[in-house]
């Protein structure tokens, strides 16, 4: 029997964070560990152009993904890491999906309105079409699981909707995909307010940040008097008991819990311990990025031979659909 096919992608909008890595690279690594799945990996640059983005940047933005999905464990001999672009058969197939969707049902998803409320001079045709290239993205491999934070979970329901109209109208065999949750698949932003975020500033901490980088920004985080009736569900002190459980473990967690409720906490000793936490995790990362920033030429090899693998199985996928749309 073949593999259960993965995929999964990051925009190349900047530097990869916390979030990026416990919602999403954490469960690829996972994944890729495990015989029973084949595993597709992909740097999402059309995505990126769908909000306001730097094009001198953007294939410097690229090359840091590959370099964050490596330097975090991602194995290329064992997942194909390729760059979306460089496979055209996602955007024209999902020309051929666009057919199958309703505007209305675009219209109305939760992820739009956010991204046009913070960025409202971006509401155009392709930030719409954003969730219908990830279905592309997606059934392109007739991949069944997908590792992402929560925050696509509205896109993969548009993906399964596709699938199954796909099947039910031309006959095709699509899967229909589920997320891989991870324990990090909702990381709350610095800030106290929302979830990290690349385009929110003092939202995030980078994979590359060190560890005074990160002393610094988690001093930043708003907190209170330390103690309390109940234990807050929102806000600083929220976001710090959520990353202590993500790095710390739930005993610790519990520790300063019950430090809340009772004699009250120091937050400059919780800070200090859980910046230290944070970096233990991030320092074997930065170690592998810094030997593969001497070494573009491995880092090319792998994006060329990626986008190869990738194509092979997405023009057979193409070839199909469009034989049974009646385009020969
Ligand atoms: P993006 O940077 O929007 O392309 O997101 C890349 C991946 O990171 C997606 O799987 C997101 O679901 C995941 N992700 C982004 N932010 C967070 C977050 N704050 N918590 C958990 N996962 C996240």
């Amino acid at each position: 029997m073949s593999k259960r096919r993965v995929l999964s992608g990051i925009r190349a909008t900047g530097r990869l964070h916390l979030g990026n890595y416990l919602g999403a690279v954490k469960g690829m690594v996972e994944l890729e560990e495990s015989d029973k799945y084949e595993t597709l990996y992909m740097v999402a640059d059309l995505h990126s152009l769908t909000t306001p983005y730097d094009k001198e940047k953007l294939q410097e933005n690229v090359k840091n993904v590959v370099l964050d999905y490596l330097s975090a464990g991602i194995n290329p001999e064992k997942s194909t890491i390729f760059i979306q672009s460089q496979v055209p058969e996602h955007t024209e197939l999902f020309y051929l999906f666009s057919t199958v969707v309703s505007l209305a049902r675009m219209m109305h998803l939760p992820t739009y309105k956010e991204k046009i409320a913070q960025h409202p001079k971006s509401s155009t045709v392709a930030l719409l079409n954003y969730p219908v290239l990830m279905a592309s993205d997606i059934l392109i491999y007739k991949a069944g699981l997908v590792p992402v934070g929560i925050d696509q979970e509205p896109h993969l329901e548009i993906a399964r909707e596709i699938a199954r109209k796909m099947n039910a109208t031309y006959g095709l065999d699509f899967l229909e995909p589920k997320r891989f949750a991870t324990k990090g698949e909702y990381v709350p932003s610095l800030t106290g307010e929302g979830k990290m975020s690349k385009s929110v500033d003092g939202s995030f901490i980078n994979l590359t940040d060190d560890l005074e980088a990160i002393k610094k920004k988690l001093s930043k985080v708003p907190t209170d008097s330390g103690a309390g009736d109940m234990l807050p569900k929102e806000g600083g002190v929220a976001t710090l008991f959520t990353l202590i459980e993500l790095f710390q473990g739930t005993n610790e967690r519990i520790k300063y819990e019950e430090q809340y409720i009772g004699s009250g906490i120091k937050y400059s000793e919780l800070k200090e311990k859980l910046s230290e936490a944070i970096y233990e995790d991030l320092k074997p990362i930065q170690e592998k990025r810094s030997e593969l920033e001497s070494d573009p030429e491995y880092v090319d090899k792998v994006i060329k031979e990626g986008a190869e693998k990738a194509r092979k199985i997405a023009s057979e996928t193409l070839k199909e659909v469009k034989q049974k749309m009646g385009l020969g």
